[in-house]
């Protein structure tokens, strides 16, 4: 049998990309080396942000607002609460040009893509901040980007319910088996796995940090950098109720290099707070896994004491995940260089998940139309030659 198309990896982009498939087609295949949701790659640790107007540059918005279609249309096919809309918080000095995800002027292209995608949002000044959000310490000079419809996703749950409804759909999907190979052998590509080999016309690589394995030997060997992240619950000392969704958006402290969510977890479940570190390149396999005391207190020191309010220094969990960075923060989503009927995306670069949908979207239209609505142009390989 020869498959119409084959997913490698259903994590965040490839369980979307099955869930897309299987709209059109029941011979379809997807496999991954784990079980997912799993906690061995990006995509675990209960909240994912997403905004609408997207700091990272406004060529991201038509995917983050397709998203929101795609996430609110599985919640009505399944139940789940996938989607919480809690409202976000980006701040930053006035004058600062400060970057998240390699992006530079986070909180100005905010505002701008808000301004010409016409999404709803307030702009606040030091005074109104202090005023409205007495969960954190603001500085000076402060202004504050408010978008209303920002909120937080279950990225666990929004990885089951595609999964099960590409199943309900008439995929097939495998776990625990690892693909070792591919092989490109006119119109169809033979992949190997550590269990059985298979035979299908499109093959999709979305295999997260794993994806540099599919780069050897092409040019782009050396162009993604893996690096581990640190998601930390710390504890909250002073009223509980402050910090719940209702009282709490997402935020963005872009100066200040932290980020995170309202309690979703009870007066002890802790706030979930995180910084970004690039410092040091790692891999899947040789990652260091456990969180030291000494960068839990670091931790502390540097990002949470100064600005917050009410929160302790005691660490209720953490967990590490892993970003998987092109060079400026975009993403990748085209053919393999040198296998033509190999889809590949990386889609991470530390923002990936509430784009996640619709990049799933557009892998199964290229896959099985060869074309999509969407411009990719920004996410082609080509754009990182030489880099
Ligand atoms: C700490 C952290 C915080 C983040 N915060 C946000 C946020 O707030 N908002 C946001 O939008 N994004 C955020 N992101 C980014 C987002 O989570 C990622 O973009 C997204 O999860 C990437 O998904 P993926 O499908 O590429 O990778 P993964 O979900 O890791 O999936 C890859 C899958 O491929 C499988 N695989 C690999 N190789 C093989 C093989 N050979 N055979 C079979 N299976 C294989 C793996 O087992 C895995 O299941 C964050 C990421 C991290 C790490």
């Amino acid at each position: 049998m020869v498959f119409d198309a084959m997913a490698v990896g259903l994590g965040a982009m490839g369980s979307a990309t099955l869930y897309q498939l299987s709209k059109q087609t029941s011979h379809i295949l997807g496999i991954d080396q784990f079980a997912p949701p799993h906690t061995h790659g990006s995509t675990h640790g209960e909240t994912r942000i997403t905004r609408q107007a997207i700091g990272e540059g406004a060529h991201f918005v038509p995917l983050a607002l397709r998203s929101y279609e795609l996430w609110r249309e599985l919640e009505r096919n399944t139940g789940e609460n996938l989607l919480t809309i809690t409202g976000g918080l980006f701040v930053g000095d006035a004058q600062s040009n400060s970057q998240m995800h390699h992006k530079p002027d986070f909180l100005r292209t905010t505002i701008q893509a808000a301004e010409s995608f016409g999404i709803a949002h307030r702009l606040l000044d030091t005074d109104s901040l202090r005023r409205e959000f007495p969960q954190f310490q603001f500085r000076a000079n402060d202004v504050g980007y408010y978008e209303d419809e920002a909120g937080f996703l279950n990225p666990e749950r929004c990885i089951s319910a595609q999964l099960a409804e590409a199943q309900r759909n008439g995929a097939t999907i495998r776990t625990n088996e690892r693909m070792l190979s591919m092989e490109s052998k006119g119109d169809v590509v033979i992949v190997q796995t550590d269990q059985a080999t298979y035979r299908t016309r499109k093959l999709i690589l979305t295999t997260g940090s794993w994806i540099t394995e599919s780069f050897r030997n092409t040019p782009y060997q050396d162009l993604l950098r893996v690096h581990r992240q640190v998601l930390y619950w710390f504890a909250i000392q002073s009223d509980y109720h402050l910090y719940t969704p209702d009282r709490m958006p997402v935020f963005i402290l872009s100066d200040r290099e932290v980020y995170g969510f309202p309690a979703i977890g009870g007066p002890t479940g802790g706030l979930k707070l995180a910084t970004e570190v690039y410092a040091q390149s790692t891999s899947p396999q040789t990652v260091n896994r456990v969180v030291s005391e000494a960068e839990t207190q670091a931790m502390y020191e540097q990002h949470v004491a100064p600005n917050f309010v009410g929160i302790g220094p005691a660490c209720v969990k953490s967990v590490v995940c892993l970003y998987t960075m092109t060079p400026n923060g975009d993403f990748i989503i085209d053919q393999h260089p040198t296998h033509p009927n190999v889809l590949l995306a990386s889609a991470c670069s530390g923002h990936g998940f509430k784009h996640s949908a619709a990049v799933g979207q557009i892998l199964a239209e290229l896959a099985l139309l060869g074309q999509t609505g969407f411009n990719i142009q920004p996410f082609q390989l080509a754009h990182f030659a030489g880099k």
